[in-house]
């Protein structure tokens, strides 16, 4: 293990790829690119982490924004709820530690949206501290290195490479370490074709002395995503169109949508939509056209998405489901926070060409 150690953090340190929150020792910009990287690619996160700490240079700027400006500059990059716990973590370092992140790992823990990962991450790259990390790169690169051949999503397998990775960070420069695995696994190390001879650490390598390392680790089948239907319009009344700001926990929790709801089981779209807008704003439709459909993907749902445009001549709203309404022209639905898939049913009812002549 010393000698891999070493050899990993010598490698890192001639190969590691630029990145902007690696010129830092800031443990706020850390932490938010920390944030940003679960389940999005380095390439993608690098404007949006540059135009968030632009926006929020640091604790204090994010703890007293506005929500809705927080999800704005989130737009785009999924998994919301990330943005609304970083917000509240930051109000709680404002108040609890006077601005400053905790250094160390179960400090950092006790805050909304830190998990163990995070914890340790922030904990080793920011404030040097000997805490492991284990994401989906360092789980690949440990059970190929130590020959772990048992199903990593049992618990046990968990935990003990959570203890492997907690025995290797120990000694010197113990962040550099973590994102060595971290990094070995994104570019050597990869899932489908390890690139074994270019390896720093072959030479400790039970799955490459094995000869099975494209087979590790091994993991149960995968549920498959769930089928989803669901149908949205475009309200309109006297020439204004309806916004719904969805509940500000759960899926896309807190960005405003198009109103809409999943179909019941045999329903056809156009039935679903005039029971869905009056289920959930209370809303009578006079009149609907089908514009077209939106395939969506999210982690467990495959969502297949009806688009309408239509209109009412109620007045009064009545919302369940949704935290709150505005009635706004058209075109300025999209520059409420939205998600991307509510960006792609806008797209559709308004092309780029006609939105700028509406
Ligand atoms: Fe991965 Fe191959 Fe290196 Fe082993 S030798 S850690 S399998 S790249």
């Amino acid at each position: 293990m010393k000698h891999a150690r070493k050899r990993l953090l010598d490698w890192y340190r001639v190969h590691k790829r630029a990145m902007p929150w690696r010129e830092t020792r800031d443990p706020y910009a850390i932490w938010i690119s920390e944030a940003m990287l679960q389940q999005t690619r380095v390439e993608t996160v690098i404007p949006y982490w540059e135009r968030f700490l632009a926006r929020f240079p640091d604790v204090h700027a994010l703890a007293t924004a506005d929500l809705d400006d927080v999800l704005g500059v989130w737009a785009g990059l999924g998994y919301y709820s990330r943005a609304r716990n970083l917000r509240a973590a930051a109000r709680m370092i404002d108040e609890k530690h006077a601005g400053s992140l905790p250094d160390d790992a179960r400090a950092l823990q006790a805050l909304p949206g830190i998990g163990r990962y995070t914890a340790g991450a922030v904990a080793s790259i920011a404030f040097d501290r000997p805490e492991p990390v284990l994401d989906g790169n360092v789980k690949r690169v440990l059970t190929r290195l130590l020959g772990i051949r048992e199903d990593i999503s049992r618990p046990a397998v968990i935990e003990r490479l959570w203890r492997e990775a907690a025995a290797l960070v120990q000694g010197p420069h113990p962040g550099d370490l973590n994102q060595a695995l971290m990094e070995l696994g994104a570019t050597i190390c990869t899932s489908r074709a390890p690139r074994c001879n270019d390896c720093p650490v072959s030479r400790f390598c039970d799955a490459r002395t094995v000869g099975d390392a494209h087979c590790l680790p091994i993991r149960a089948r995968k549920k498959t995503a769930r089928e989803v239907e669901a149908v949205a319009a475009l309200v309109t009344r006297r020439g204004r169109a309806l916004a719904v700001r969805r509940p500000s926990r759960g899926l896309l929790g807190g960005l405003w949508d198009l109103p809409g709801g999943e179909l019941a089981p045999g329903e056809t779209p156009r039935a679903g939509l005039t029971r869905a807008l009056r289920e959930r704003t209370g809303l009578e439709i006079a009149r609907a056209s089908a514009i077209g459909i939106v395939e969506h993907v999210f982690t467990h749902r495959r969502l297949t998405l009806h688009v309408y445009r239509a209109s009412t001549s109620t007045d009064r709203i009545r919302l369940d489901g949704f935290a709150g309404h505005k009635w706004l022209a058209a075109r300025a639905i999209s520059s409420l926070p939205h998600a991307n898939l509510t960006a792609k049913a806008l797209h559709l009812l308004m092309p780029p060409t006609v939105r700028s002549s509406d």
